[in-house]
C-alpha cells in the first residue's frame, strides 16, 4: 500500500509542493528507534532515484504522554540530536501506520517545522474510526463509498 500510494500519488504530491527531501515516520515509546516496525513501510516509499531521501529519527519528546490527549503538541516528539540541521528549509515525509485522532501525525509536523521544515506532508496506512467518538460516528455515518487507491489525495480527482 505504501509502495503504491507513493508510486501513483508521489507525483501528484510532488506537483504542489515539490518532493520529499526527508523521510521520517511517528515513533511510540514502546518502540523507539529504527526498529519501530512503521520503519518497514518507510522503506516502500517510492521516490524517483534522482530524489533519494535524507532519513532522520523523531524520538518520543518530553510531552509525549501529557495532555490534552488526542491534540496536537509540538513536545510530543523530538528530533534526535544526530538530525540537528537536517530538516531545515526541506520537505519532510512523515510515514504512519495508523491515523486514529490525528494527534501523532499532526504533533510530529509541528515538530519538525519547529525545526525549520518548510513543508511537512504526513501519510498513513490506515484510518481507525471508533463508532463512541462524536466526530468518528460522523465521519462513519458519511462513509458511502469504498475506499478507491486511484482516489487522489491532492486532487480528489481519479489518479492512474
Ligand atoms: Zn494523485
Amino acid at each position: 500500500m505504501m509502495a503504491a500510494a507513493t508510486a501513483v500519488h508521489g507525483p501528484c504530491i510532488a506537483r504542489v509542493t515539490g518532493w520529499w527531501d526527508v523521510l521520517t515516520f511517528v515513533p511510540s515509546r514502546s518502540h523507539p528507534g529504527p526498529s519501530h516496525p512503521v520503519v518497514n513501510l518507510a522503506r516502500q516509499v517510492v521516490t524517483p532515484p534522482d530524489k533519494t531521501p535524507t532519513r532522520v529519527l523523531l524520538e518520543p519528546g518530553p510531552g509525549y504522554d501529557e495532555p490534552p490527549y488526542r491534540a496536537p503538541r509540538r513536545d510530543r516528539f523530538r528530533l534526535s540530536d544526530t538530525f540537528e540541521g537536517a530538516v531545515s528549509g526541506r520537505h519532510v515525509l512523515v510515514v504512519d501506520d495508523t491515523w486514529v485522532s490525528g494527534d501523532k501525525g499532526q504533533s510530529a509536523a509541528l515538530t519538525l517545522k519547529a525545526a525549520g521544515a518548510s513543508t511537512v506532508t504526513v501519510l498513513c496506512v490506515a484510518r481507525w474510526l471508533r463508532a463512541d467518538w462524536p466526530d468518528h460516528e460522523d465521519l462513519i455515518t458519511r462513509l458511502e463509498q469504498p475506499y478507491d487507491p486511484l482516489c487522489c489525495p491532492v486532487s480528489g480527482g481519479t489518479c492512474e
